[in-house]
């Protein structure tokens, strides 16, 4: 088509549209990038950098996700450079996160013959399990900082700015604003988070009663009467 950019990707031509990312270019040849942070309904920012890709005369690696096509563009998706900053970056988030809920990411790690103990003894994102609402808990030990719940809250969808990063460096964690329990926040509950989490850090209050054994009666019974209480201002 006139007017459009053409490229290879692992040796593949093909042509896409200026503005075209190399993620997109490489989903129109079926070749499948692996990605944490991005999302179909969220703003991509390059944050994860897990869709790495070697662009040849590049002096980085190019997060796909965010990195526009250009005319002669020769990539690599999975050359040896891609695939050991891959590995790397998954043993770095199994040495300080809970995946046990995160299968795509579990997947990952083998697909990458990631060593999960290759950092024994480092730092653990350990934090308290936050249940505060009828509707969802927070786990953030399991969080890995994707940010699309936080892009979901405010400008990708919900315009209602409830969350957003808290805290520095390996502190780093969502929370609301002064840490207030999501109810005394501008939270709708919307549950657009909670459908974006790709890591089981936020989890619908019934499915993690369910988890924790409690049986559907009981679990109605609870939340239904902690809405109820809330409703009358503490009172069941
Ligand atoms: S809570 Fe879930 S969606 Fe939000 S940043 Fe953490 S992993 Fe990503």
């Amino acid at each position: 088509m006139p007017g459009e950019i053409t490229l290879t990707i692992d040796g593949e031509s093909v042509s896409v549209p200026p503005g075209t990312t190399i993620l997109e270019a490489a989903q129109t040849l079926g070749k499948h990038i692996p990605t944490i942070c991005y999302h179909e309904a969220c703003t991509a920012n390059g944050l994860c950098r897990i869709c790495v890709t070697e662009v040849e005369g590049g002096r980085v690696l190019a997060a796909s996700c965010v990195a526009q096509a250009a005319e002669g563009m020769k990539v690599h998706t999975r050359s040896e450079r891609v695939e050991r900053s891959r590995r790397t970056i998954l043993e770095m988030l199994a040495s300080a996160v809970e995946l046990g809920d995160a299968p795509e990411i579990e997947a990952m790690l083998q697909d990458y013959r990631a060593d999960a103990e290759r950092f024994p003894g480092g730092e653990r994102r350990e934090v308290p399990l936050l249940d505060d609402n009828p509707m969802y808990v927070r786990d953030y030990s399991r969080c890995v900082l994707c940010w699309r719940c936080v892009q979901v809250c405010a400008e990708d969808a919900q315009y209602t700015y409830a969350i957003n990063f808290s805290g520095r460096g390996f502190e780093t964690q969502i929370a609301t604003f002064f840490d207030k329990p999501l109810p005394e926040t501008t939270c709708v509950f919307c549950g657009q988070c909670v459908g974006v989490c790709p890591s089981g850090a936020l989890k619908p209050k019934r499915e993690w009663l369910m988890e924790q054994g409690f049986k559907t009666g009981e679990i109605l019974d609870m939340t239904r009467g902690e809405r109820r209480k809330r409703r009358n201002g503490g009172a069941a």
